[in-house]
């Protein structure tokens, strides 16, 4: 089976001890495959990215040995592709203009009294699906069960998660009609990353666990635009002092990379490898074989 892997970080600050374990763990795999491994700058949300930093974080993954096998993509040149798959969408009657304010939702939930956990994005109440009332566009929106609905697809979504095991998400229900552009205008990064792992030919997708909940997301996506449904591997996250995510959000720090072995170390720890004191060359080496191995990892199924 042919392999093509990547890495899609978002250039909001330098890589941080978390991404460069999903850098790590994406490589590795890649690697054990024979296959390729691609590396996709996602800054569709320019107002979170940081000059220079997409440049920064291909210099430390190089620095740690970790090089793409093809040019780099930036998703910031994707508007093109991500306007036709929302035409497509459109013109099969899937998505919808939606001109609720943040504090209409936000207003209407509370009515439903809806809770809203943390780390998790709002469930729309579907105000806008069946017309704007009068109000002006500024989103599109996804029509989640008309999707499921014409496409026939089981409720709730179910996939395998190589490293966790079977997932299921009633994605209508615990996550309503999501966004596929927002209302600045800027493409969300649901369309975004669906697009372009397809464009790209991905057929593996190793990340942190912290995006598990997106994937029932992106797979009806999948589905919706006719696209393939890779395989998907949650790698586990790296928890800072205080027990929370490692993430550019909550202030982890940039990797010290004045000795990149002992963080590829430190990243390699947290997939369960065994350290390599040589060098960086081969610890790679000595990782892709035990990653051949799927001893190493524990629970972790073959592809
Ligand atoms: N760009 C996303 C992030 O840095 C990752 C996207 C993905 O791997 O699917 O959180």
């Amino acid at each position: 089976m042919p392999y093509v892997g990547r890495f899609a970080p978002s250039p909001t600050g330098p890589l941080h001890a978390g991404s460069l374990v999903a850098a790590l763990a994406s490589w590795l795999d890649a690697r054990a495959h024979g296959g390729q491994w691609l590396v996709r700058i996602e800054d569709v949300d320019t107002p979170r990215c940081i000059p220079g930093a997409d440049q920064l974080i291909l210099q430390q993954l190089a620095t740690c040995g970790l090089v793409p096998d093809v040019p780099v993509m930036w998703q910031s040149q994707r508007s093109d592709a991500y306007q036709a798959a929302l035409n497509t969408l459109i013109a099969k009657g899937w998505a919808y203009p939606c001109g609720c304010s943040r504090k209409e939702i936000e207003d209407s939930q509370a009515l439903m009294s809806h809770a809203r956990e943390r780390h998790t994005a709002a469930v729309y109440p579907g105000t806008c699906r069946n017309g704007l009332n009068g109000k002006a566009a500024r989103a599109w929106r996804l029509n989640v069960q008309r999707v499921i609905d014409e496409l026939q697809l089981a409720t709730p979504l179910t996939w395998q998660d190589r490293l966790l095991g079977s997932q299921q998400q009633d994605v209508a229900k615990e996550v309503g009609d999501f966004v596929l552009r927002r209302a600045d205008g800027l493409w969300a990064y649901q369309l975004a990353v669906v697009v372009d792992d397809a464009a790209q030919g991905i057929t593996h997708i190793v990340r942190g666990a912290d995006l598990t909940d997106n994937t029932a997301r992106q797979i009806l996506l999948q589905h919706a635009l006719g696209l393939a449904t890779p395989s998907y591997m949650h790698t586990p996250l790296v928890l800072g002092e205080n027990g929370e995510k490692l993430s550019k959000q909550n202030g982890a720090e940039a990797l010290d990379l004045s000795d990149p072995l002992q963080a590829l170390n430190r990243a390699a720890q947290a997939l369960k490898l065994n350290p390599c004191l040589t060098t960086i060359d081969d610890a790679l080496h000595q990782w892709v074989q035990a990653s051949r191995s799927p001893a190493i990892v524990p629970q972790r199924q073959s592809v």
